[in-house]
């Protein structure tokens, strides 16, 4: 793809997100406009997938890529997360992923950025090595796929690796990652939190309490500090 194709992508993700969200007001809106967004994702996918020729190696009960503990993600899908699990779940289960979620975040809570890229934990949803919330799952892992699933056995096993090989189909990934961009974009320029957050850290906090909501749902930052996704610090 060209760059021209990438920013058509991405304008015309973010333009059909925007839609969705204008005159939404009630968070049960926002929440089926991320679902939406989500399914532009899947299709985009197929679509790539088709295309080139992609042949995926990613096959049900491997769940090794679930267990990379740096997993970013944005407000608006975190909450459509909780809202699905809330909505799918028994009352005990959403009560083992909040403990789950809770014993990922006060383990992540105090490492740098290198030691949190090097840390090997399953993620709070992942159940016998399937993800429990498949169809609720945010945009970074719809973008995750190996077309050679040794790759990931070994960076699975090698997590001080950090320069091990992807196994995704570069063209694919990246088209992907722009595409779910430009839904994050629609929110953000609806005046929604920007902020990237550790997954795992952030969904205990939303399914802890109903402020992080209501503080998003307000335009200010949803999570506390110690759930925001690790970044570089300027040297
Ligand atoms: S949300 Fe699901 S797909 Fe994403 S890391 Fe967790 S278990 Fe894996």
């Amino acid at each position: 793809m060209t760059r021209e194709d990438l920013l058509e992508l991405a304008t015309a993700f973010r333009d059909a997100a925007a839609e969705d969200i204008a005159g939404a007001e009630a968070a049960e809106q926002f929440h089926a406009a991320t679902l939406r967004a989500h399914a532009r994702l899947n299709q985009l996918e197929a679509q790539l997938f088709a295309d080139y020729e992609v042949r995926v190696d990613c096959k049900a009960g491997c769940g090794a890529c679930c267990h990379l503990a740096k997993i970013d993600t944005r407000a608006h899908e975190v909450f459509a997360l909780a809202d699905w699990i809330r909505k799918n779940f028994t009352s005990a289960e959403c009560d083992a992923v909040l403990e789950r979620a809770q014993a990922h975040a006060a383990a992540v809570a105090g490492l740098t950025l290198e030691q949190h890229l090097r840390t090997v934990r399953a993620c709070p949803l992942l159940r016998d090595m399937k993800c429990s919330a498949h169809p609720g799952r945010p945009g970074v892992c719809r973008i995750g796929h190996s077309q050679d699933v040794r790759i990931c056995e070994r960076a699975f096993q090698n997590p001080d690796d950090l320069a091990a090989k992807s196994g995704s189909h570069a063209e694919t990934k990246l088209a992907m990652t722009v595409a779910s961009d430009g839904s994050t974009f629609a929110f953000i320029e609806a005046g929604f939190d920007k902020t990237a957050y550790d997954l795992g850290s952030a969904l205990a906090e939303a399914l802890a309490s109903p402020e992080p909501q209501e503080r998003w749902l307000r335009g200010e930052p949803a999570f506390s500090e110690s759930a925001k996704a690790k970044q570089e610090t300027p040297g």
